[in-house]
């Protein structure tokens, strides 16, 4: 839970909202049922762009690294999974209820913000000093402490006001299911939380069978599912939700190396794919988790601030240690090559393990409020002037969810035919549209509203040269060309080498 948005801020993600449920983004679960809250469906557009985004997250990993592969691990993984990795006891977030508005908040949230205002009002020290002492006491597991810091902190329920407040409570997120049909003492089977775990429990499988040595890493995306407390602010906190997580094993004691190169890879990904550098930033953690040695996340500035959309974990050997402890199965890697200290090879260890871990759904949100544009044009000149607002997406080409539109001048004189003869010779390379309907201004518009970067237009000289225009989303030129450089042209702007090389 984060604090409440200002008119302000809340009119920008409204509209993004609105946007995205318009033009076929995304959509809330169940809506006509009345929704069920933090759960979202994407729409024929938003599967395009998450598919994209996920691709190009995906062959970054996997392509662009020869020391990396991928899985695709189960969604249901045996219980113990859940209790060596420490989820069962401490996958936790302490909540606590408003008394008089009946609002459940997360309690380290409410003091975390209340450091925040701190930091704003030009007195970082006492934020800090806040900060410090909620780490302790979380720490500690003194959930009585945390409910006494909120009380001295005079801190207040943003919708009632009052500071009449329940105990705090821990609140375990795992979603739970019946695990057997036919046992019903079983124990049940847990949704997972995150799917870094489907990846610790193969990390043997994985190093024998595609023949890893140290260091690599294994990729992975899918859902994950957490009983988020307050889950608002759209898709940004969700109860169901997709990971793009990256496990990397290394040699312990390289940790620290591979922390840093990871560190920065994963920022030049997201600037390579169009957020500002000033719209990213790296917080470090105050409390770390049970499993971390270090850990920073990415933040990228939402309309509602500053937030997390991915973190980078140095996990020491936590995780392997815990699963062959729990399963008495050895999670060791022999390590031939020579320790130019002892001369000897380093032998066997349990690898320590950085991990990077950005969820599908932040990194869309933060890609469309990215892109959602509002300009005001100005066209004709003198008396004839006039001005109209346009709103676009202005989508990097590689994600966009159409990389081409194809507009028939007319609906006659052969114009269609052209048209699809266009789409079919281009349809094996890129995702394209046809639009025969309206106005040629009013067809742009559409298109600009789903951020399709091109605009092809069948006019009459087309039937005599084989000539086209392309219209460009964001400068609203057009350029005339030849029908045979099409294929050249648009891939060469939707190419993900585009983003690779700047990685
Ligand atoms: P937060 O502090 O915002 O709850 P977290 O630190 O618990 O996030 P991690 O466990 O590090 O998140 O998960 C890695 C990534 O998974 C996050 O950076 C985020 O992009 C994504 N993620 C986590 N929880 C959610 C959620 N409820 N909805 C959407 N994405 C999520």
């Amino acid at each position: 839970m984060s604090k409440p948005t200002t008119p302000a801020e809340s009119a920008q993600l409204k509209d993004i909202v609105a946007h995205a449920k318009e033009y076929g983004f995304v959509f809330q679960s169940s809506e006509i049922y009345d929704g069920l809250a933090a759960v979202y469906d994407y729409g024929p557009n938003g599967v395009e762009l998450k598919n994209n985004l996920k691709r190009l997250w995906w062959e970054a990993m996997t392509q662009l690294h020869g020391n990396v592969v991928g899985i695709d691990a189960a969604i249901f993984m045996e219980p113990r999974t859940w209790e060596a990795s420490g989820h069962v006891a401490g996958f936790n977030d302490p909540l606590i209820d408003n008394l008089d508005s009946k609002k459940r908040y997360r309690a380290d949230v409410l003091v975390e913000e209340k450091a925040a205002e701190y930091e704003k009002a030009g007195d970082p020290a006492r934020g800090a000093a806040l900060t410090a002492e909620l780490g302790r006491l979380l720490t500690e597991n003194d959930l009585a402490g945390v409910k006494q810091l909120i009380i001295d902190e005079k801190i207040t329920c943003p919708i009632s006001g009052t500071a009449k407040w329940t105990d705090v409570r821990q609140f375990n997120l795992m979603f739970s299911t019946q695990g057997s049909a036919v046992d019903s003492d079983a124990p049940p089977v847990y949704l997972r939380p995150e799917t870094a775990q489907g990846i610790f429990v193969n990390f043997l499988n994985v190093q024998k069978s595609a023949r890893m040595k140290i260091p690599f890493g294994i990729a992975q995306i899918g859902k994950a599912f957490r009983n988020e407390i307050v889950a608002r602010q759209f898709i940004f906190r969700m109860r169901e939700f997709e990971q793009m997580e990256m496990q990397f094993f290394v040699r312990p004691g390289t940790e620290g190396e591979w922390y840093d190169t990871w560190k920065a890879a994963r920022r030049r990904f997201h600037e390579a794919l169009g957020l500002p550098a000033e719209k990213l930033r790296f917080h470090d953690h105050d409390k770390l988790a049970h499993y971390a040695k270090a850990a920073v996340d990415i933040e990228f500035e939402f309309p509602f601030g500053f937030k997390e959309i991915e973190g980078i974990h140095s996990r020491s050997d936590f995780d392997l240690t815990q699963h062959q402890n729990l399963s008495r199965k050895k999670q060791q890697y022999f390590d031939n090559d020579l320790d130019p200290a002892t001369g000897k090879p380093y032998g066997n260890y349990v690898p320590y393990v950085v991990e990077t871990s950005v969820g599908a759904d932040r990194l869309f949100l933060a890609t469309i409020c990215q892109a959602f544009q509002e300009e005001t044009i100005t066209e004709g000149e003198g008396e004839a002037q006039t001005t109209k607002q346009r709103t676009f997406l202005k989508l990097h080409p590689a994600v966009a969810p159409i990389k081409a539109a194809i507009f028939p001048l007319v609906r006659k004189d052969g114009m269609p035919e052209k048209a699809q003869e266009i789409f079919d010779s281009l349809r094996f390379d890129f995702r394209l549209v046809i639009e025969d309907k309206d106005a040629i201004g009013k067809r742009y518009t559409r298109q600009d509203l789903i951020g399709t970067p091109f605009c092809i237009v069948v006019d009459g000289q087309t039937l005599e040269d084989d000539t086209v225009t392309v219209r460009d989303r964001d400068t609203r030129e057009q350029t005339r060309m030849p029908i045979s450089a099409l294929r050249g042209y648009i891939g060469e702007a939707v190419s993900f080498r585009r983003v690779f090389e700047k990685l």
